[in-house]
């Protein structure tokens, strides 16, 4: 792009729509389930029925508030709902209920950690809550199903000012946000399930010779993983750049408009889809069967109250406080329960690096075969802070701790009971140990010469009797023990 122009900039705004993990739809009581029989959970007001009436659902309205709170929004005091009308199979209603001019929150940020480790604010212009819409199946060759279990589900619509730069930043906020909605225990946030969907609104301003360019802010459709976003702005800023080199003076924001486009994850490109509505094309007029939403400082504080520390100055603290590194503290901070239980261990008197090790190690591993997270994995905090003491006091090895995780994650039970029953104290039996050393040295003639000669082998030499000492212990030898025992016979 250089050789074009002087300066080319990527810039990128999102809209992010999360449906909210509330027991019952927005305006009515059926259940919001994913995956129940198709048009099982409808009644008169979610399929549209004349007449029908609406009934606000506070849940609904309460997480929402507590995203809002969370990304620093001003929470307003008055809200209402609006009509916005368009026709469409999965609507039956010909409008879904929004909110317009009153949004629930306003002018919030939201921090992404950057790859340099710092981080970026990116603007939050308005969170609103609306309906979900049903969802059209196209499994049939001669005609369209419409389920309407999804219609009148809550969604939280989060609106960003175009603040990224790049995918990268694109792809960093997208992320934060499921993870800030989840954190928050607003939303299962499944993107499988479709929970969250993106539509970044992307276009280039390239500076030459002292003029500034743009090119139409496109707007892509429902996109619903990471991956398809970041896959879209690339294309996009490309595709952007490309056709306005082609045409410098024609290609631009000025001329065109803004343009609605589609991505086809096949081709892995976008596609044109129309010119982008505007405001007034939606007829917006204020919903007649519902009242406005008063929100007073009483509510709003206690809502406040439940936000609780949020994931970046968890991590903030992990790395502070607990010394744990980046990526370490990057991964307790997944989701608020796997940070509290490290937390709790920690309270109760263990050393936070062995515990982080423990919950990286086995639990990750574990929480990976069952697909949960490491909390689900179901080792309780007690339990997990008396493992690390035992790691801390020499009374286990690294290994048997290990056997002993998996144990409690399986069977539950305690640290100390398990290791006991399998055998698994470390054996600090200087005696014991130092016969196992000598039956190591005797029956392993040729290593032990490599380790006495020093040189490149020797570390390889040592290492290898070590695990045979090791071996003989079955891993319950203090290796710190094993490793002194060892050099003293070789030294000697
Ligand atoms: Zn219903
Ligand atoms: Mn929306």
């Amino acid at each position: 792009m250089a050789e074009v122009a002087d300066k080319v900039t990527p810039v990128v705004g999102l809209e992010i729509h999360v449906e909210l993990d509330t027991a019952t739809k927005m305006f009515c009581r059926c259940r919001n389930r994913f995956g129940d029989p198709p048009n099982t959970n409808v009644c008169p007001v979610c399929v549209g029925m004349p007449g029908a009436l609406p009934v606000m659902n506070r849940q609904a309205v309460e997480f929402a508030m507590k995203v809002a709170l969370a990304l620093g929004c001003t929470v307003r005091e008055f809200t209402k709902w609006d009509r916005k009308g368009y026709y469409y199979p999965d609507l039956p209603k010909n409008y879904q209920i929004s909110q317009y001019d009153l949004p629930l929150g306003e002018h919030g940020r939201l921090e992404i950690p950057l790859a340099d480790g710092g981080t970026k604010a990116v603007r939050v212009l308005r969170t609103h809550l609306e309906e979900d819409a049903g969802k059209n199946i196209h499994d049939h060759p001669s005609h369209t199903g419409v389920d309407l279990n999804r219609a009148g589900v809550p969604l939280l619509e989060i609106v960003s000012e175009p603040d990224m730069n790049s995918v990268e930043e694109a792809g960093a906020y997208a992320r934060a946000m499921h993870r800030l909605v989840r954190w928050l225990g607003v939303s299962q946030a499944n993107m499988q399930m479709g929970h969250m969907r993106f539509e970044p609104n992307i276009n280039v301003h390239i500076e030459r010779d002292g003029r500034t360019y743009k090119t139409p802010i496109c707007e892509v459709k429902n996109l619903n993983s990471f991956r398809a976003l970041e896959r879209t702005v690339a294309f996009e800023i490309s595709r952007q750049f490309d056709e306005w080199r082609a045409d410098p003076d024609g290609y631009t924001m000025e001329k065109l408009g803004k343009q609605n486009r589609g991505y086809d994850d096949a081709r892995e490109q976008t596609v044109f889809q129309r010119e982008k509505e505007e405001a007034h094309d939606y007829r917006y007029f204020p919903d007649p069967d519902l009242v406005p939403v008063l929100v007073d400082d009483a509510w709003r504080q206690r809502v406040a109250g439940s936000v609780g520390e949020l994931p970046l100055a968890r991590r903030a603290r992990y790395t502070k406080d607990y010394g744990l590194g980046g990526k370490e503290a990057d991964a307790l901070t997944q989701d608020a329960p796997t940070g509290d239980l490290l937390d709790s261990a920690v309270a109760g008197g263990a050393q936070p690096k062995r515990c982080a090790n423990l919950l990286l190690g086995r639990g990750a591993a574990i929480a990976n075969e069952r697909v949960c997270t490491i909390a689900e994995v179901g080792v309780p905090a007690d339990a997990l802070a008396e493992l690390a003491k035992m790691l801390s006091a020499g009374e286990i090895t690294a290994s048997s701790a290990d056997k002993v995780f998996t144990e409690l994650a399986q069977s539950g039970g305690s640290p100390r009971a398990i290791a006991e029953a399998e055998r698994l104290l470390a054996i600090t039996d200087t005696g014991q140990i130092a016969a196992w050393v000598d039956e190591a040295i005797a029956a392993n003639e040729k290593a032990v010469t490599d380790a006495r000669q020093g040189g490149k082998k020797q570390k390889k030499a040592f290492g290898f009797l070590m695990g045979q000492v090791m071996q003989k212990s079955r891993g319950a030898a203090q290796p710190a023990e094993v490793q002194r025992l060892l050099r003293e016979r070789l030294d000697s």
